[in-house]
């Protein structure tokens, strides 16, 4: 099956007894046992596995192109199932630029278990084989990353963990499994909040893994998922895999709107920088048209000063200012004050998760708004 039919059809079946085409939602927390004493049915109890995970898991698995999936109750808790499979002493190489959260779980909740990490420029590969110790077992990335659309070269960061016999994990939420392929890139573990664009309408929080070979990886994050617990109700994994049906049309309008803006943004005097690596003045655009299929519905741009970057956020009236991405709704944010003291976001930048409307809408919004600043 290609992406897009996998899209709509990987993980589900139709048939006995009503042939529903819509999955049914079960919310049964436990099933009935066999007179053998196994599991006719193919689930003991719902934290372990459920008909509703397990069909989004084998839709997740098949579109990454992985051996396994496993779907938490969020992007973090999919984050965090990973680093439970380390111990104290153990050591990750992370990028210096990344979704902010994983900032606060470093320092404030792993510091405690002692898990060690260094934050380099994935783009300087010799930085990243020098960031490498004894004690590293996992080499971290994300790209394009959060909040300025820096690229790093999957294949190149893979072959160092390869080399090394270090992990490699890629938070592939940004550009969804239509537009990159870490696995393919030889990277080992997929990363997704699956509340961005895989849900896809900013209405159900949700994370996920797809793990490629690493058998003795895979056992420790089955036993961290059902033993830790932290995994998606039945009607989140419904309400998932249903975003993911409309997710390949959803990116091509997103692809072209981002597009569309980014040229509009780069010929605006007012605004002063524009960080998409769709556009060829972008520092990494030749790696981003070498791995992605398409560069994303992800942008920042810069104002000349705060007071204007927070001027434009607050004077945007279709675009909605809020946090998080990927929905159909278009979503402006000032990064620095949400991402607080130790951000080394620039104060001037403003992120956009462009959405679903009219492109002409969403430039006139911006033009009025930029043009009061
Ligand atoms: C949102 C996000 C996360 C965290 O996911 P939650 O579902 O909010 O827990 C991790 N990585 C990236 C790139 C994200 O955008």
């Amino acid at each position: 099956m290609r992406l897009e039919t996998a899209a709509v059809h990987a993980g589900r079946t139709v048939g006995p007894p009503d042939w529903a085409i819509s999955p049914h939602i079960v919310l049964s927390t436990t099933f009935e046992r066999g007179e053998d004493g196994g599991y006719p049915g193919g689930h003991q109890y719902s934290r372990g596995s459920n008909p509703n995970r397990l069909a989004l898991e084998e839709c997740l698995r098949q579109l990454e192109g992985g051996d396994e999936a496993f779907c938490f109750g969020s992007g973090m808790a999919a984050i965090q199932a990973i680093f439970q499979t380390l111990k104290p002493g153990d050591h990750v190489v992370m990028p210096d630029q990344f979704y902010w959260a994983l900032r606060g779980l470093a320092d404030d909740v792993l510091s405690r278990w002692q898990i060690g990490f260094s934050w380099v420029d994935m783009q300087d590969l010799s930085a990243v084989e020098r960031a490498i110790q004894p004690t590293t077992r996992i080499i971290w990335t994300e790209t394009p990353s959060n909040p300025q659309l820096k690229i790093t070269d999957l294949e190149a960061v893979s072959n160092i963990a390869l080399k090394h016999g270090l992990l490699s994990v890629c938070d592939n939420t940004w550009p969804t499994p239509l537009l990159q392929q870490p696995i393919e890139l030889g990277c080992d573990v997929v990363m997704h909040s699956t509340t961005k664009y895989l849900g896809g309408h900013s209405d159900v929080l949700g994370g996920a893994l797809v793990v490629k070979d690493n058998v003795n990886f895979r056992t420790s994050l089955r036993q961290v998922q059902s033993l830790c617990g932290g995994v998606p109700s039945p009607f989140e994994c419904w309400l998932t895999l249903r975003g993911i049906e409309s997710l390949p049309a959803r990116m091509r309008v997103c692809c072209e709107n981002t597009r569309l803006l980014a040229s509009w943004l780069s010929n605006q005097p007012a605004v002063a920088k524009i960080h998409f690596p769709g556009l060829p003045s972008h520092p990494h655009f030749d790696t981003a048209a070498r791995q992605m299929r398409d560069f994303g519905g992800m942008l920042s741009f810069e104002m000349e000063t705060e007071a204007k970057a927070r001027h434009v956020a607050n004077a945007c009236k279709l675009i909605k200012q809020a946090t998080s991405l990927g929905g159909t709704h278009t979503l402006i944010e000032h990064r620095a004050s949400v991402e607080g003291t130790k951000s080394t976001t620039p104060n001037t930048l403003l992120r956009l998760s462009v959405g679903q409307e009219h492109p002409a809408d969403l430039m006139e919004d911006l033009h009025q708004a930029i043009l009061s600043a």
